[in-house]
């Protein structure tokens, strides 16, 4: 079993540290990650510069691009072989509801959904978690079960676990994803010059984190695990579109 470990925290991340440990006595493991923070990155490529890859003392690659960089690059040209899967993590931070639109995490494992087996991206929830460990146990519990029992490999496990020790964790709940509310307002400040500058504000609370979403099953104390997939089609709405274009002028 070979896996293909990234993130969008960084190649120094204390995240990606701890899955590597915690996946090492199950697979053959390869670890392509940004350079440097790249939260936020979403499924981003660099088209517009060269990537360079640079190995680290630790055996992980360093890549100046974006986590979709790291494993499109990974998968489409520099291993020499296929991974059989994708694990993305452990994010410093939640990725629920709204998050997996912009999240590097998300991305990095969605990067991976070619490939043989189901993409994980894990995710500590908390502004500053500390609980890494509990985070790579789940991990590894995660991979296990995948290596005995497949699930569709089209399939991406969105996983946030709870900043607790493990044996507080209140077992594992599959989820949808909730809704935030709309992030708070950008902050405007002033550089040295007088000129505006803006920061982008944090994300919103949660909106729809009712029973039944990941917002309500960490608040729990559960794992959330939500399978999510790329197709971004709005199915619901094929036939009132196709209703809309009947009115479209023909000429
Ligand atoms: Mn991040």
């Amino acid at each position: 079993m070979k896996i293909l470990l990234s993130n969008d925290d960084g190649a120094q991340a204390p995240g990606l540290a701890a899955l590597h440990e915690a996946l090492l006595p199950l697979a053959e493991l390869t670890v392509y990650a940004p350079d440097r923070n790249r939260s936020g990155a979403s499924s981003s490529l660099t088209l517009e510069q060269p990537l360079r890859v640079q190995r680290l003392a630790n055996g992980f690659y360093a890549v100046n691009g974006t986590p979709s960089d790291c494993v499109h690059l990974a998968l489409n040209g520099v291993l020499g072989e296929d991974p059989d899967m994708v694990v993305s993590g452990i994010n410093a931070g939640a990725n629920l509801g709204d998050d997996t639109l912009y999240s590097g995490t998300v991305a990095a494992a969605i990067e991976g959904r070619f490939l043989g087996r189901t993409a994980i991206a894990l995710s500590l929830v908390g502004r500053n978690p500390v609980h890494y460990a509990t985070a790579a146990r789940v991990a590894r519990q995660l991979v296990e079960q995948l290596m005995v029992s497949a699930l569709p490999a089209d399939v991406i496990l969105n996983v946030n676990v709870p900043d607790l020790p493990y044996e507080q964790l209140q077992g594992m709940a599959v989820t949808r994803l909730g809704h935030r509310h709309r992030a708070e307002p950008v902050l405007r400040a002033q550089d040295p010059h007088g000129r505006p500058i803006y920061w982008i504000g944090p994300a919103g609370p949660g909106q729809d984190a009712g029973k039944g979403t990941d917002f309500h099953a960490v608040e729990q104390g559960k794992v959330s695990i939500t399978p999510i997939q790329v197709d971004l089609t709005a199915h619901r709405r094929l036939a009132v579109v196709e209703e809309w274009c009947r009115g479209l002028s023909q000429t």
